[in-house]
């Protein structure tokens, strides 16, 4: 299959570090490649396929309704539209400008990062709460539950919260002070599965909106993502995402999805409208999101940590660095393989040793996050079978076996 990519001139890589956008996302199982390949040879009326979307995405993950993205940042856009426009098409047809509206959002300022882009693409002012006073080391707390109640105004849309395990404050005192005063929880959830139990999580403890990412381990489309939660909002998703270029005469969109009867007209063109997605990803992620599911997580465990002993048995004993397996599961959802480089006697740096594996033939790619502690990781969840000996074989070369 690599010669579709041969035929162009573009070089395959190994890729050690996991679903990253910038490396292609993973490796799509065979059902789900077949999934889309068949949605591909007919047609449908896309708000029915998504309203049946959000049938088996409110069956996964608890949630009133859901609808499938292209990835969980247009999972954050779309989900801020609808929480500030709400049901009301003047308003979405009028975005990103949100003059009169409720055009604030509220985030930690610990939770920034630059997929927050897609929130403030909508034109909503980002109001930043508290200081991560623990980053300095000095400090020991971060932002505050309260602190987001008090930031709470007339004018206040939503509250955006970004999941990791070590995420403070905790989601569930976040959601009591944004309910108290009637303001609705985004959560980017994009990586938070595995575990599988966290596609309801969130919505279990209150949020009201939940978008995870399709392409990184549900094993999706890499252009796909789920955002699951309230009705309403789904509805205005539907609304701000769908292709709206129609005769009102002639517009029957699905009840369940989007009631008519709810609203005095329809909208145009929405702001999600560049974010759209196709019945290929849409069925490839109901595919592989049954999949996920259907997967014993202890088997799922197996085979990724199967491939990471692997990696450590085939590198042996390096003259320059140690790799051990990490995959004590109440600290980390993935195993992985963690490479400590002496780099004095090495003669190279961590860093270096990741750019050689990346200007090797074929191209390893290895996660750099801790190359200041000398050290690389290696990730086993887009790893083809057998890659992982090539991965050891450079590495008894670079290292010295
Ligand atoms: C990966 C990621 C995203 C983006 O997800 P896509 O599905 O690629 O759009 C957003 N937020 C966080 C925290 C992520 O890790």
């Amino acid at each position: 299959m690599s010669n579709v990519y041969e035929a162009l001139g573009v070089p395959t890589v190994i890729n050690a570090v996991g679903p990253s956008t910038r490396l292609s996302g993973g490796i799509m199982r065979p059902e789900v490649a077949e999934a889309m390949a068949a949605a591909s040879q007919h047609c449908v009326d896309i708000a029915q396929l998504q309203a049946r979307a959000s049938q088996v995405i409110a069956e996964y993950t608890g949630a009133e309704a859901g609808y499938v993205t292209s990835g969980a940042a247009a999972g954050l856009l779309l989900g801020t539209a609808a929480c500030v426009t709400g049901l009301d098409p003047g308003k979405m047809n009028r975005l990103p400008d949100t003059t009169g509206m409720k055009n604030e959002v509220i985030m930690a300022r610990s939770h920034r990062n630059f997929y927050d882009h897609a929130v403030r693409s909508v034109g909503i002012k980002l109001v930043e709460v508290g200081i991560a006073d623990r980053f300095s080391g000095a400090g020991v707390r971060d932002a505050e539950g309260w602190e987001i109640g008090a930031a709470v105004n007339e004018h206040t849309a939503a509250v955006v919260y970004v999941s990791y395990a070590h995420t403070q404050p905790p989601l569930a005192e976040v959601i009591a002070a944004a309910h108290a005063h009637g303001v609705p929880v985004i959560v980017d959830a994009a990586g938070q599965v595995p575990p599988v139990d966290n596609l309801r999580r969130f919505i279990s403890e209150g949020a009201d909106l939940v978008a995870f990412s399709g392409g990184k381990a549900i094993g999706g489309p890499q252009s796909s993502g789920i955002l699951c939660g309230r009705a309403d909002l789904i509805t205005s998703v539907a609304l701000q995402h769908l292709d709206l270029d129609v005769m009102p005469a002639l517009w029957n969109p699905p009840p369940e999805l989007i009631d008519r009867a709810q609203l005095p007209g329809a909208p145009q063109h929405g702001i999600g409208r560049p974010c759209k997605v196709g019945k290929e990803e849409i069925v490839g992620l109901l595919t592989a999101l049954r999949l996920f599911v259907e997967e014993d997580p202890a088997v799922r465990h197996q085979r990724w940590l199967d491939k990471m002993t692997a990696l450590v048995q085939e590198c042996g004993t390096l003259a320059h660095a140690t790799a051990e397996v990490v995959a004590d599961r109440k600290r980390v959802a993935v195993p992985t393989v963690r490479l400590t480089l002496d780099e004095e006697s090495a003669g190279l740096s961590a860093l270096e040793l990741v750019r050689a594996l990346e200007e090797g033939t074929p191209s390893i790619a290895a996660n750099p996050t801790y190359v200041q502690e000398g050290v690389v990781v290696f990730g086993p969840m887009c790893l083809r079978s057998g890659e992982e000996s090539a991965i050891a074989a450079r590495l008894r070369a670079l290292l010295g076996a």
